[in-house]
C-alpha cells in the first residue's frame, strides 16, 4: 500500500506563522489590514490572505495608508519604514520576528562599537531580500553583503572583519564563507576576524531533518513559491539526496507518473510553506488513480 508522509520538520517558520496568525486576527476584526511587502514568499498562500481581505502595498505606497493598519513582515524593516508612518500617522503593526529584531539590535550596536577606519561590517545574505535590507538600514547602509563564499573577495583584507548572517541563510554555505575570510585575513596581520552566526535555530535543524527524510522515500514533492530563496535551496538539497524529487508550488503541478512503482512518498517544503498546504498535497497525492 502506498505511503504518503508529511514531513514534521516542515512548515511555517515561527516568524511567518506568528505574522499570518496576525493578519488573520485583525481581519477577523473587521479591520482593513495591509501589509507592506508579501508577507510569505507562497502565492497560494498570499491569495488565501487577498481573499479574506487582505492587501499588499509596495513601499513607496505606504505614506498613503492613512485609514489601514499597517502589517510590517518578519523579515523586519528598516528605521526609514518606520519613520515614514510615523511622520504620516499611520498606525503600524509591527510583525517583525523577534529573532530578526534581535538581529538588527547586535548589527547596530557591532556598528556603534566600530572603529571605522579599521573595521567593517559584512552579512551574509541576499542583497534584495527584505530581511537584508532591513539589516543594511540599521547601519545606514555601511554594511558589505557577501551573497556566497565566492563573493569574499569583496571584503577588504587590510580591515577586520565582523560578520553577520541574515537569518534564512545556509548554514554550510556560511561555514565555508568564514574560512574563506579566516584565509584572507590571515595574510594581513592587522586584520581581525570576528564572526556571529545568526543563522535562525530553525532553518539550521532543516538539512539535518530533511537529509533523514529525503532518503527514508521513494519519491519526495518539494512544495513551496518557486521566488523562495529558501525554499529554492531546501529543493536543491533534496534532490541532491534524492533524484526522484520534484518540486512545485501548486496541487495543479502534480504529475502522477512521478509515482510510478513508488512504495513510499514523502511531502516537505520551505520555511514559507504552511502545514495545511502540506496536507492538502498529501491528500491529493493519496487521491491519484495510481496503479
Ligand atoms: S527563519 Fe527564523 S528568524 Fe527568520 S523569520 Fe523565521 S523564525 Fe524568524
Amino acid at each position: 500500500m502506498l505511503k504518503v508522509e508529511v514531513d514534521q520538520g516542515a512548515g511555517f517558520c515561527f516568524g511567518v506563522d506568528q505574522v499570518i496568525r496576525t493578519a488573520e486576527s485583525q481581519l477577523s476584526k473587521g479591520k482593513t489590514v495591509v501589509g507592506l511587502g508579501e508577507m510569505v514568499h507562497n502565492a497560494n498562500e498570499m491569495s488565501r490572505l487577498h481573499e479574506l481581505g487582505f492587501r499588499t502595498i509596495k513601499h513607496r505606497e505606504l505614506d498613503q495608508q492613512k485609514s489601514s493598519l499597517v502589517l510590517f513582515r518578519a523579515h523586519g524593516e528598516p528605521p526609514s519604514s518606520y519613520q515614514l508612518a510615523a511622520d504620516n500617522n499611520i498606525e503600524i503593526i509591527d510583525g517583525t520576528c523577534p529573532i530578526v529584531l534581535k538581529l538588527q539590535q547586535k548589527i547596530r550596536r557591532a556598528y556603534a562599537s566600530m572603529d571605522h577606519e579599521k573595521e567593517q561590517l559584512v552579512i551574509f545574505g541576499k542583497r534584495e531580500h527584505p530581511e537584508t535590507i532591513g539589516l543594511l538600514g540599521q547601519v545606514n547602509g555601511d554594511a558589505i553583503v557577501v551573497s556566497s563564499p565566492e563573493e569574499s573577495h569583496l571584503v577588504d583584507a587590510d580591515k577586520s572583519v565582523h560578520l553577520f548572517s541574515q537569518t534564512t541563510m545556509d548554514i554550510d554555505l556560511f561555514r565555508e564563507l568564514e574560512q574563506k575570510l579566516q584565509s584572507r585575513l590571515s595574510d594581513h596581520p592587522t586584520s581581525a576576524f570576528r564572526s556571529q552566526c545568526t543563522i535562525c535555530g530553525q532553518m539550521k535543524k532543516r538539512k539535518p531533518g530533511l537529509k533523514r527524510f529525503a532518503k527514508a522515500h521513494d519519491v519526495v514533492v518539494f512544495v513551496s513559491g518557486k521566488n523562495s530563496s529558501n525554499g529554492k535551496l531546501l529543493y536543491e538539497y533534496c534532490l541532491s539526496l534524492n533524484v526522484r524529487t520534484h518540486w512545485i508550488s501548486d496541487l495543479s503541478e502534480l504529475e502522477e507518473q512521478w509515482f510510478k512503482d513508488a512504495g513510499s512518498i514523502g511531502v516537505s517544503g520551505a520555511t514559507s510553506t504552511s502545514r495545511t498546504q502540506l496536507e492538502a498535497v498529501s491528500i491529493q497525492i493519496k487521491n491519484l488513480d495510481l496503479p
